[in-house]
């Protein structure tokens, strides 16, 4: 089952070098998550062939611009092609006033039930969560509320090994229990163990969004051992001051907290419109966390379910 991201926007505050601000989906297991809603989101959902109505849940980092306004026109469009599926939608109360006031103005009742759910910028806690998954927000400092958002899969159940269920005639009440990890009693009392009955069915993958913030050393605890962990990179660290005094973060600071927080692989992005080409960011990111890449639009990061 796939766990795949695909980065739609990339750049910092302003549309340019073709990058468009900040979007990505998630596909966790054949559900598509929305995170961020820069301008133009729609045309890339498009242009990359991922259908509106696949997406049942958006998560938005802050109410900075090129965060989400996309999202009223997104929004719209799911209405005029008929949506009936309900829409989860997360990120501070303020988003919604933002919407219903568009919504007032322009006399549009949506034709699908939008659920809104309020997130708190100030403390970390889990904002969803259903038999295969829970979102955590991760607290952020920028110059307005923020929040980062950690996709974590639960534990599946181990497969069966039929052939074994067959040797040793093992009835078919028994399977969820050896499923989930107990040993076998026959009727004899020999006992067998699950490690011959079952094989893994793959850790629980996980993905990390950072979204705007000042390099924070304890979001690399947060972000702990993830398999894959965006962090805005905005700027080159010759820039540190000026990332500070817009609270963002450099290449080294994304590639740091990578490093301390020893995630299996980070994306960088979140540029600024004044770096045309990125190589010399994804260069001195890996200075420090070797195994960087860049949020390039289109770019799709897999995490196996067997790799992971
Ligand atoms: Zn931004
Ligand atoms: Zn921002």
């Amino acid at each position: 089952m796939p766990f795949e991201l695909t980065i739609l926007g990339s750049s910092s505050a302003t549309p340019t070098y073709n990058r468009h601000p900040t979007a990505q989906v998630l596909n966790i297991r054949e559900r598509f998550f929305l995170i961020d809603c820069g301008e133009g989101t729609q045309t890339q959902l498009v242009r990359y062939r991922i259908r509106y109505n696949r997406i049942s849940h958006i998560f938005i980092s802050h109410l900075h611009g090129d965060h989400y306004l996309g999202l009223m026109g997104l929004l719209s469009t799911m209405h005029l092609q008929g949506r009936t599926s309900e829409l989860h939608l997360f990120g501070q109360q303020e988003l919604m006033d933002v919407i219903e006031l568009q919504l007032r103005l322009s006399q549009t009742v949506l034709r699908f039930n939008l659920i809104f759910h309020p997130v708190k910028s100030y403390t970390s806690s889990v904002i969803f969560e259903d038999e295969d998954l829970t979102v955590r927000t991760i607290v952020l400092n920028h110059r307005v509320p923020c929040t980062g958002f950690i996709f974590k899969e639960k534990p599946k159940p181990r497969k069966l090994l039929i052939n074994k269920m067959k040797q040793y005639n093992i009835p078919f009440k028994h399977f969820t229990r050896i499923k989930n990890g107990e040993d076998y009693e026959d009727d004899f009392g020999k006992i067998i163990p699950n490690s011959e009955l079952t094989v893994s069915s793959g850790k629980p993958r996980s993905y990390a969004f950072c979204s705007d913030t000042l390099y924070e050393e304890q979001v690399a605890d947060e972000v702990n051992g993830v398999d894959l962990l965006y962090h805005e990179s905005t700027f080159m660290h010759e820039l540190l001051e000026r990332a500070k005094a817009t609270f963002h973060s450099t290449c080294i600071d994304a590639a740091t907290i990578a490093k301390k927080g020893m995630v299996k692989k980070l994306i960088i992005g979140h540029f600024s419109a004044r770096y045309k080409d990125l190589s010399p960011l994804l260069a001195e990111a890996r200075t420090v966390f070797p195994t960087t890449e860049l949020a390039v639009e289109g770019c799709r990061f897999i995490v196996s379910e067997k790799n992971s």
